[in-house]
């Protein structure tokens, strides 16, 4: 549990881990599918196609994550950079802002 509560390289390094997998995971789904979507159906019970279902679905679950963690990161960014536009040109400048020093 050390991972989860003191060194930032921990949570860096399982971060990128859980992203790498989920990543592998959802191009793993795309290729099944891409690769498998003409294949010699044997009816009703055909492995293949209740695999490309769970693909289908794994790709449906990961892509709505996915699509929520780039909305997310886009409105933070948003955010980030209105912040930085209301400090820089909206709040007015004084010299104790800018930290200039008036006595010699
Ligand atoms: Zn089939």
């Amino acid at each position: 549990m050390r991972f989860l509560t003191g060194d930032n390289r921990y949570r860096k390094l399982i971060s990128v881990a859980v992203c790498v997998m989920v990543l592998f995971a959802l191009l793993m789904a795309y290729f099944f599918v891409a690769t498998e979507l003409h294949h010699d159906c044997c009816g009703e019970d055909c492995p293949i196609c209740a695999t490309i279902d769970i693909c289908v679905n794994t790709i449906k679950q990961l892509g709505n994550a996915v699509g929520a963690i780039v909305f997310v990161l886009f409105v933070s960014a948003v955010t980030h950079n209105l912040h930085k536009l209301y400090v820089y040109h909206v709040i007015p400048h004084t010299l104790v802002s800018r930290k200039v020093r008036l006595n010699p």
